[in-house]
């Protein structure tokens, strides 16, 4: 795929959802580290695609949060919200390839359908896998007005873990899965370096690449932060924004929990020097 560029691209790409705390931070330095240990460009994505969700402002916070420590984008951050074009050129080479089809189910209906077809199914991390209700036809007859979702047909273990899932919701915004993809493909990335927890995301998205005709990426997924009581660290739980008064302090907790060891001396330096030992910590990921 002469294309695109077989030089190393990372992304670090956070939602404006809330501030970075320190597991995001873990994820930001990894996905720093990888790139610039191969010579690479790393880039900043701002995943604005959920737009409800997101705080107004809470890009820029979280663009000063990186800046505290030293972690700068090497090409200007791309949004999300500004690219529904390009998310709706995929979805309708999906729709003239028949590789998705439109879905008049309401969640209740769903619900209804699994519970028809399997009494004993129960949703996997909250989510409802949907049983392709709608895929010779859609079930029920949509309003004038109103806008089908998009399915993405799957098989094999996407289609029994996680159905067929929504690329483009009824009430028109793109979901993250095909946002993320395209963003990936055009923007040239090559590797992604996440929290394991979206490892769950990957067979989909590989899924979806394929689709697409675009190139499969290279995935690696860190190990997460956990908070003292064993919870997962995240917006959802409460976690607290990223302390920065300490750029140094702060980075070493995150170079801790990727197991590399403890630096005192300026902020640059300190990342110089985990770049040069963090080809051997990568090889204890996957
Ligand atoms: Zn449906």
């Amino acid at each position: 795929m002469s294309d695109y560029p077989a030089s190393y691209k990372g992304r670090f790409a956070p939602s404006p959802t809330g501030p970075l705390h320190a597991g995001s931070l873990v994820a930001a330095l990894a996905s720093y580290l990888d790139s610039k240990a191969r010579g690479g460009k790393w880039l900043v994505r701002i995943e604005d695609v959920d737009t409800p969700r997101c705080i107004k402002g809470m890009d820029i916070v979280i663009m000063q949060q990186l800046a505290a420590v030293g972690l700068f984008s090497d090409e200007t951050p791309v949004y999300q919200s500004q690219r529904s074009p390009l998310y709706q050129a995929a979805l309708d080479k999906l729709i003239a390839q028949n590789k998705v089809y439109g879905c008049s189910c309401s969640r209740k209906d769903v619900a209804a359908a699994i519970a028809k077809a399997n009494p004993s199914a129960k949703p996997r991390h909250g989510e409802l896998v949907y049983p392709g209700t709608c895929q010779h036809g859609m079930t029920q007859q949509l309003a004038p007005s109103a806008q089908p979702a998009w399915r993405f047909i799957t098989n094999g273990e996407v289609k029994s873990h996680i159905g067929d899932f929504v690329l483009k919701r009824a009430d028109g915004c793109f979901t993250y899965q095909l946002a993320v993809v395209v963003d990936d493909a055009l923007q040239g990335i090559t590797h992604v370096v996440r929290g394991a927890d979206l490892l769950d995301n990957t067979p989909r998205q590989m899924a979806l690449q394929q689709a697409l005709g675009y190139p499969t990426l290279q995935y690696l997924h860190t190990p997460l932060v956990m908070s003292e009581d064993g919870e997962k660290l995240s917006k959802q739980n409460g976690a607290q924004a990223l302390d920065t008064s300490n750029p140094l302090q702060t980075l070493n907790i995150a170079a801790q929990a990727l197991g590399l060891g403890q630096q005192n001396c300026s902020v640059a330096q300190a990342l110089s020097t985990w770049t040069s030992h963090w080809e051997l910590k990568r090889t204890q990921f996957s």
